[in-house]
């Protein structure tokens, strides 16, 4: 076929192909043709596949007796070697994605070249306003427009054919307050929606809707009451300001963001939406009671998708001072519950409970743990309410090991469902964290600067201290059961913050792995029946497509993301480095995958240390709270941003200037007005005491004949 075209002379193709391209759909997609996606299994028109954000394919070429044979067929590298977090959409052959700094990519998804880019030019600097990387988890796609939240607030339309920006609208009513968009838009009817993150910060939660031909705003949820000194905007901020017993949110914002997760049930015309953690999570120190909901905290809230109007919320987690955000993925499905049906939401949270609910009217229909927790003894069924271990997990009295710590059971990374095992596949973690109470903390009201309430997060200085905690974190994939409340199997990882999970009608789930790898298992048993090298920690939902009769599995692979931030000595037992490439599969795939990029670079000699002990351990709380989030807690870097372990001679010269925005326009954002240079140097002091401890190390393990 293809010989047979490259036969005819050019002149005579390239009108009639004008003319077909003029003629068909380029992401001619609606909210009908969303509704019934099971009609064109070869496309995947939004994130999550279909309304349901089931991530779960009807195509069934690619088998459980086939997937041996996978190949690659491309691959695509991207620009920016931090957080892959995105799936992509494949619609009117074309595939849609994301990368880091929110840079779309349109490709041909037959053969990876790419068709046009747009970058939407984020100011680097701004990778501080934000918690958890500077990734973006996809697009949304609706009649020949390609919608993108940019990281620094804006929700920006494209025309699909070329990339041309149509229109722009900044999202965040006050740039003085450190808001953040990672997550993907959804498009119900003629509107896109799109939620924020920057809880920690100190900013107020909501969920926006535009109108997605003009952009105008159609309406606006808040997750939290606003000024107490000013009437509620509406019935839902009446009866969420009844739930905080203080008035400190107000100066706070309160938190409450929509960072991630958005479904729509076009049939009860409800959209739903999860909502995280509070400004500080130290309840005392956000002037808040032990007794006081503070909603809509941690909660899934269901409301009017035409209007925005409050219909229901589920408070998985009321009061919330764990950082236990609800935003992670919603799964809607019909299931059986105690022999009836019923139209069903599925979600398994950072908190570690997996929850079902009825969809239609909020009502809690069971919660078991999918891991083992202890900050709650289990979930009242009739009240809903979590029976909170108070011994075991109120940390403001003092330091407590909580599990889950705020890394959660399971993170943003996607979790799908099989209707055809009626089993969801759930990209689960240990994760454990001690935290202590800071019960004099003030609120910070520079941008990009946390505000929980704690003392500075922090992780061993000592190996033989921290190689327990290492080992305890963990990676497990389970399949869980929700109507038989339990896991039906699980495989296990050695680390945490693996990828998100498709399933498919060839009775299969893939996974990418946080140790660099991409596999498929048997949907029904849990059978390892293929796997292959990735270069780089997997942790976006991939997905399937077809093309001309072919199936294709898409990976997007990269690290990043809170985990090989902060928990940089952790997340090193991967082994992994971010390398930014999208990864295409077929049956029979010949294409190779590229040697890895990056290279070990030596330890440079570090300068002596001078300061005294007392000027290091200065450094190291100043250290902790203001670079750790970013630099790894304890000044161990997890490879996305530099180890500052490994600053060369000329870099300790230029500290002072560097911390100031020297280099603000690479990403290191300016300190000046926040710290003191006696602070700077204090934290200097201490780089260069981790410098000599991992010179020791390294000399140590030289001595012993290790590597
Ligand atoms: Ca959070």
């Amino acid at each position: 076929m293809f010989q047979l075209r490259r036969s005819v002379p050019a002149l005579v193709v390239l009108p009639l192909l004008c003319a077909a391209a003029a003629a068909a759909p380029v992401a001619g997609v609606d909210t009908a043709r969303i509704r019934a996606a099971d009609g064109e299994p070869q496309n995947w028109m939004t994130t999550g596949r279909s309304y349901t954000e089931q991530r779960f394919s009807p195509l069934a070429q690619i088998d459980a007796g086939n997937v041996s044979r996978l190949g690659l067929a491309w691959t695509y590298r991207l620009d920016v070697d931090r957080a892959v977090e995105a799936t992509p959409v494949v619609v009117d052959g074309v595939m849609y994605t994301t990368g880091a700094f929110s840079i779309v990519y349109a490709l041909d998804p037959v053969s990876g070249k790419l068709l046009w880019k747009y970058d939407p030019q984020v100011p680097r600097a701004k990778a501080a306003n934000a918690c958890c990387d500077v990734g973006n988890r996809g697009v949304a796609v609706r009649n020949g427009k390609v919608y993108v939240g940019a990281f620094d607030g804006r929700l920006i339309a494209l025309d699909a054919r070329s990339g041309r920006k149509l229109w722009s609208v900044d999202t965040v009513p006050d740039h003085r307050r450190s808001y953040s968009i990672t997550g993907a838009p959804l498009v119900v009817k003629d509107k896109v929606l799109i939620g924020n993150g920057g809880a920690e910060y100190g900013v107020r939660g909501y969920i926006s809707a535009y109108q997605a031909d003009t952009g105008k705003l159609a309406w606006r949820f808040y997750t939290v009451p606003g000024d107490p000194r000013k009437p509620p905007e509406n019935k839902a901020m009446a009866m969420a300001r009844k739930t905080w017993s203080g008035v400190k949110y107000a100066e706070s914002g309160g938190g409450g963001t929509v960072w991630n997760s958005i479904a729509y049930d076009p049939d009860l015309n409800l959209v739903y939406f999860g909502t995280g953690n509070g400004v500080e999570w130290n309840r005392a120190v956000r002037g808040e009671s032990r007794d006081a909901d503070n909603l809509f905290l941690s909660c899934i809230v269901a409301v009017n998708a035409d209007t925005g109007a409050y219909v229901w919320h589920y408070q998985e987690v009321p009061g919330d001072m764990w950082d236990y955000d609800s935003d992670e993925s919603m799964v809607l499905a019909d299931l059986p519950v105690g022999g009836t049906p019923r139209k069903v939401l599925l979600h398994a949270p950072k908190d570690g409970f997996f929850y079902v609910l009825d969809r239609a009217t909020g009502e809690l229909l069971s919660a078991d743990p999918f891991v083992a927790l202890n900050w709650a003894k289990g979930v009242d069924l009739k009240t809903g309410r979590p029976q909170i271990d108070d011994s075991a997990a109120d940390w403001t009295q003092g330091p407590r090991l909580v599990t889950p710590g705020p890394l959660g059971a399971h993170n943003w990374q996607p979790m799908s469902f099989s209707p055809r095992t009626g089993l969801a596949y759930i990209p689960a973690q240990e994760t454990a964290a001690l935290l202590a109470p800071d019960n004099d903390a003030k609120f910070d009201t520079h941008t990009g600067t946390w505000n929980l309430g704690t003392q500075p997060l922090a992780l061993p200085e000592d190996p033989k201290q921290l190689q327990p905690v290492i080992d305890s974190y963990k990676g497990r994939l389970i399949a869980w059961d929700p109507v038989a409340r339990k896991a039906a199997w699980s495989q296990d990882y050695q680390a945490p913050w693996n990828g998100g999970t498709l399933s498919t009608a060839g009775n299969l789930v893939f996974q990418g792995t946080a140790d660099g790898r991409v596999v498929a298992y048997a949907a029904d048993t849990g059978a390892k029946l293929w796997e292959a090298p990735a270069n780089t920690g997997v942790m976006a939902g991939p997905m399937t497509y077809a093309v001309n009769g072919e199936q294709y599995v898409t990976f997007m692979a990269g690290w990043g993301g809170a985990f090989p931030l902060a928990y940089g000595s952790i997340s090193l037992k991967a082994k992994v480095r971010p390398e930014a490439r999208i990864l295409t599969y077929k049956l029979g795939g010949t294409a190779t995958l590229p040697p890895p990029e990056h290279q070990a670079v030596p330890l440079p000699e570090p300068p002596p240390l001078t300061a005294d002990a007392d000027t290091v351990n200065r450094g190291r709380d100043l250290y902790n709270g203001h670079c750790g989030v970013c630099h790894g807690l304890s000044a161990v870097s997890g490879g996305i941003v530099p180890d500052l372990r490994y600053l060369t001679a000329d870099k300790h010269a230029q500290f002072q200037a560097i911390v100031a925005g020297a280099r603000a326009s690479r990403g290191m954002p300016s300190f000046a007005g926040r710290l003191e240079p006696a602070q700077v140097d204090a934290i200097h002091a201490f780089l260069v005491k981790r410098a000599h401890d991992l010179h020791d190390e390294l000399a140590q393990a030289t001595a012993s004949g290790g590597k």
